[in-house]
C-alpha cells in the first residue's frame, strides 16, 4: 500500500502505527534520505541540497534508491510506501517494478489537510527537531510542490479506483482510527472523514 499526503499531515507517523498493526514494512523515502544524508554517503550528498531547498530529488536518483529497497527480504510479505510516488514518472517507475515482481497496490491511502493547518504544525515541529527543510519559506515550496505534483499523482490513483481519503486533521490516534477503518474497508469507504 502507499501513503501519500501534503508535508506535515503526519504520514511518517501513521506509516508506522499501520505497520505495527498489518505486520508490513514501512519504507519511508525520506527517512531513508535523511539517514544517507546523516552518514554522508554519495546519495546523501546527492540528495541534500535537494532537500534543504524542499525540492525533489530528482527522479533517477529516487527510483533506483526504491527499486533497490523493494528487493530487500522483508518486502517480501507486502510494504508500504510513505512518500513515494511524488510525480506521475515516479508511478510509471513504481509500475513497472511492481508488474516485473508480479505484484500490485491494494490501498493508496490520502490524508488531507489544510494549508494554513500545515504551516503551524510544521513550525511546530521545527521548535523540537532539527530538519533543516522546516523553515516557512521552505514548508510553502514543499506544499506548492505537493500540490503542483503529487495531487496529480492521488489523481491517477483515483481513476484506477484505489484511492481511499482520510481526514488528516485530529488527535494522532484519532486519525489512526479513521486510518485503519479506511484499510479494513477501502473499496466501500472512499472519504473517511473526522467530521
Ligand atoms: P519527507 O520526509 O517525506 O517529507 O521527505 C523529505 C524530503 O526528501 C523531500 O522534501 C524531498 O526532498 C525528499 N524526498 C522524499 N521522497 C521523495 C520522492 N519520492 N521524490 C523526490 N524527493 C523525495
Amino acid at each position: 500500500m502507499l501513503i501519500i499526503g501534503p508535508p506535515g499531515s503526519g504520514k511518517g507517523t501513521q506509516a508506522e502505527r499501520i505497520s505495527e498493526r498489518l505486520g508490513v514494512v514501512a519504507i519511508s523515502t525520506g527517512d531513508i534520505f535523511r539517514a544517507n544524508v546523516r552518514g554522508e554517503t554519495p546519495l546523501g550528498v546527492e540528495a541534500k541540497t535537494y532537500m534543504d531547498n524542499g525540492d525533489f530529488v530528482p527522479d533517477s536518483v529516487t527510483n533506483k534508491m526504491v527499486r533497490d529497497r523493494l528487493r530487500e527480504d522483508d518486502v517480501d510479505g507486502g510494504f508500504l510506501l510513505d512518500g513515494y510516488p511524488r510525480t506521475t514518472a515516479q508511478v510509471d517507475y513504481l509500475d513497472s517494478i511492481l508488474a516485473k515482481g508480479e505484484q500490485k497496490l491494494d490501498v493508496v491511502l490520502q490524508l488531507t489537510a489544510d494549508d494554513e493547518e500545515l504551516v503551524i504544525r510544521l513550525l511546530g515541529r521545527a521548535k523540537e527537531t532539527s530538519r533543516s527543510d522546516d523553515t516557512e519559506a521552505v514548508i510553502r515550496h514543499r506544499l506548492d510542490l505537493y500540490h503542483g505534483q503529487t495531487e496529480a499523482v492521488v489523481a491517477k490513483y483515483a481513476g484506477r479506483g484505489i484511492l481511499t481519503k482520510v481526514d488528516g486533521i485530529g488527535g494522532i490516534d484519532e486519525v489512526t482510527d479513521r486510518v485503519m477503518r479506511a484499510i479494513e474497508n477501502p473499496s466501500r469507504v472512499s472519504v473517511v472523514s473526522g467530521r
